[in-house]
């Protein structure tokens, strides 16, 4: 029996190769009919016999490419036409509701192959497929076509116009597809002179990188600077082109094989290395390639190349490895025009490698941790942004302006959440315009419409700021609530649940600093039940520059003024003046708030073992106790719990534990245990007194994976349901994809 059905499929299915897909899995089962993009998805018409029907349905979610992803099929009953064939129908943009922009995607092998034989594509580092290329980054606006890419101005060779209309061909309606005839080619530029012969600049690229040079490359969402991993010099020379004194830099290796050499690799974290995202992996080191590429710490930063011209200069390069980190001074944004790169990067590279096409949204890479088997993102960015988060909650016409160190923003889209690539520290002005460019983008792109607007309760947040400059209806969230919400979405999740939520800051809504808090909530509301201790945080959010301050701070409000002579010796490499002049700023609360906050208690140990008294980069302190801690050791520290939690105890027994001379290895293993502990006795205590067994953990202090993993474990032995974060970072990043849920429960419910 022939019959014809109306098949329309929504996810990420645009600029992925869909189409194509669906021709041939028609085709091959003798279907006619059409199939057609437009801003609603993908939209299927088919006519053959009931059975091959059933069959062609039944394929979609596995015959469809690697980087799609299918979130709704729904089927429906059509007239019969009579189709005399299969084909596909031009994009047409019929609605303002718009569906997925596809995220950029690794160079595939069958393109790495063309590389060395396609006769018009031999050495062309712009090759891509419709299973591979530039995507989201070159984007300008919806339908994704051609003209509305930085393609544009590349007109099809004759070639690769034959590739592209052919639907047998891999290059199918690949939009970015070019060759060496037509498309977007590399310049290499050095002191006055400059080639655009592709060997000469692969071969002078890995010569200036082996003997010691910097770098700027032209990436895909941005420049980056490189250099040779295997040199303490060269590493020395980026620190400083970069004022960058301490924060560690990614490494891109040739292949899987010589990460592994260097680095354990579990089989999770394979995946993800070789995965088309191809994300910067945070591994644990096996072979120390330099001191100073992450100074203090067990891990560092690897990648795999994604874009043809990392491969090729691999082949040239007798190294496994380089550093290869964000083209940008200091914490601006990383570079993506041509001119800027020559003007402020070659000042301090030796080289600057650029190309004629142009990168539209920045993207930085993403960067991604295995925490109890599980991926992390941590940056979510190249690769995964903007891949929209599926919820069961109606977030139309709703805009999250995210916080503020660690900006994301995110906008509603009927059922989903679209956040942005990663922004950035809205502080810094050239992130700020960042912030404002992309969201004026995302609003285009998207077709939005701001009903509503939902902001930090913090009012001098920048993006609090921006939020009420919309001057549309808006909402205030809790920072930490944030935090929970964003992982219980991620979770689907509506529901009263235990959160749990450690971080750096936040402002409560006593007015103090949050940071260590126990709630019980739901999607609109939170009651909190517990939190760290108030201590004093002298300076106020500088505090976290200073981990010894803090450590001070608590000291005092714990032992009074005598422990600074009683113990001495802790105090050792702190200059006296200083020493002082805080004692008296602390007792005269100048510049003081109070804070509960996880980051900065962390910090305070960190600097009690003398690991780290004064931070370079953001969550120094934490992430270097969580390097030196013992992982396998069971003892835990005591502490106090009335309506706070008190750490007097815990300070006590690691100041003996200093003085009988236990290493601090076992004192920061300790350390984490006791805040393990305190999660678990808190979470029981709730259990019992609310029945809820449901525990929901999120904030940065959760990317520390002895925390996370003990946390998990333990949770699962005493019968609790746990939930983390796994594809939204649980730091600042994921805050607007709570702000976004807690808007729209609230709206739901009316109570807004
Ligand atoms: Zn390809
Ligand atoms: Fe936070």
């Amino acid at each position: 029996m022939t019959v014809a059905k109306r098949i329309i499929i929504k996810g990420l299915v645009q600029g992925v190769g869909f189409r194509p897909s669906i021709y041939r899995m028609a085709i091959s089962h003798r279907l006619f009919g059409t199939v057609e993009n437009n801003n609603t998805g993908v939209i299927i018409n088919v006519e053959g016999a009931i059975n091959s029907i059933e069959n062609f349905i039944s394929e979609l979610p596995t015959g469809t490419p690697l980087a799609s992803k299918i979130s709704s099929i729904n089927i429906d009953e059509i007239d019969y036409i009579g189709y005399t064939d299969f084909s596909i129908t031009k994009s047409t943009s019929q609605s303002n509701e718009v569906t997925e922009i596809s995220p950029d995607i690794a160079t595939c092998d069958e393109c790495l192959q063309d590389i060395k034989k396609q006769k018009n594509r031999i050495n062309y580092a712009f090759t891509n497929c419709t299973n591979c290329g530039p995507r989201f980054t070159i984007i300008k606006d919806l339908p994704y076509d051609r003209p509305k890419t930085t393609m544009d101005v590349f007109p099809m060779c004759e070639q690769c116009n034959n590739e592209y209309v052919n639907i047998l061909d891999r290059r199918f309606h690949a939009q970015p597809v070019a060759c060496n005839n037509c498309g977007p080619q590399y310049t290499l530029h050095q002191n006055n002179s400059q080639t655009s012969e592709i060997s000469e600049i692969i071969n002078k690229t890995s010569e200036l990188i082996y003997n010691n040079k910097l770098l700027a490359i032209k990436g895909l969402g941005g420049f980056h600077l490189a250099c040779n991993a295997f040199s303490e010099e060269s590493i020395q020379l980026l620190r400083k082109a970069k004022s960058r004194d301490g924060k560690p830099f990614a490494l891109m290796f040739k292949d899987i094989d010589s990460i592994e050499k260097y680095m354990n690799v579990s089989k999770v974290e394979h995946n993800l290395l070789t995965s088309w995202r191809k994300p910067i992996v945070l591994l644990k080191q096996k072979e120390l390639i330099s001191n100073s590429i992450s100074i203090g710490l067990d891990r560092v930063g690897v990648m795999l190349p994604y874009m043809p011209f990392h491969h090729m200069l691999f082949e040239k390069l007798s190294i496994p490895a380089i550093v290869l980190t964000s083209g940008n001074i200091s914490d601006e944004p990383i570079i993506i025009s041509n001119d800027e790169a020559l003007s402020s990067l070659h000042r301090i590279c030796d080289a600057v490698v650029t190309y004629n096409r142009d990168i539209y949204n920045r993207t930085d890479d993403s960067v991604t941790k295995v925490i109890g088997n599980r991926a992390r993102l941590i940056r979510r960015s190249r690769s995964y942004a903007p891949s929209p988060i599926e919820l069961n909650i109606n977030t139309e016409g709703i805009f999250a302006g995210g916080a503020e160190l660690v900006n994301c923003f995110c906008i509603g889209k009927g059922n989903q959440a679209i956040m942005s690539q990663h922004i950035g520290d809205l502080k810094n002005l050239e992130t700020l315009e960042f912030y404002e460019e992309s969201i004026e983008r995302y609003f285009k792109m998207f077709r939005f419409k701001p009903e509503m607007a939902v902001m930090d309760m913090h009012p001098d947040y920048l993006s609090s700021r921006f939020v009420e400059s919309l001057n549309i209806p808006s909402t205030k969230v809790q920072h930490h609530h944030a935090h929970i919400a964003s992982c219980m979405v991620e979770n689907q999740l509506d529901e009263d649940v235990i959160g749990i939520s450690f971080d750096g800051t936040g402002l409560g809504d006593d007015g103090n600093v949050w940071g260590g808090e126990f709630f019980v909530c739901n999607l609109a509301e939170y009651s909190r039940i517990n939190h760290f201790e108030y201590i004093p945080q002298p300076g106020g959010d500088a505090v976290s520059k200073h981990p010894w301050r803090m450590m001070v701070s608590y000291l005092l409000q714990y032992f009074g003024e005598d422990i600074f002579k009683n113990e001495a010796i802790l105090f050792k490499d702190i200059d006296n003046q200083e020493l002082s002049t805080l004692l008296s700023i602390i007792k005269s609360n100048i510049n003081c708030p109070l804070t509960s906050s996880s980051g900065r208690l962390f910090d305070s140990i960190a600097a009690l073992l003398g690991i780290c008294l004064n931070a370079t980069y953001h969550a120094e302190a934490p992430m270097q106790l969580e390097s030196v801690a013992n992982y396998n050791i069971d003892e835990k520290y005591s502490y106090m719990i009335t309506d706070i939690i008190s750490f007097k105890t815990t300070f006590a027994e690691i100041i003996k534990d200093l003085n009988s001379n236990i290493g601090i290895s076992d004192i920061a293993g300790k350390f984490h245990n006791t805040i393990v502990d305190i999660i678990i006795n808190i979470a029981v205590n709730t259990r019992n007194e609310t029945g809820i067994k449901k525990v929901v953990l999120s904030g940065g202090s959760f990317q520390n994976s002895i925390l996370l993993e003990k946390a998990e474990k333990l949770l699962s032995e005493s019968g609790f349901e746990y939930f983390t974060q796994t594809e939204i970072p649980s730091n600042d990043g994921g805050i607007a994809l709570g702000q976004l849920a807690i808007a729209a429960k609230r709206r739901e419910l009316n109570i807004i």
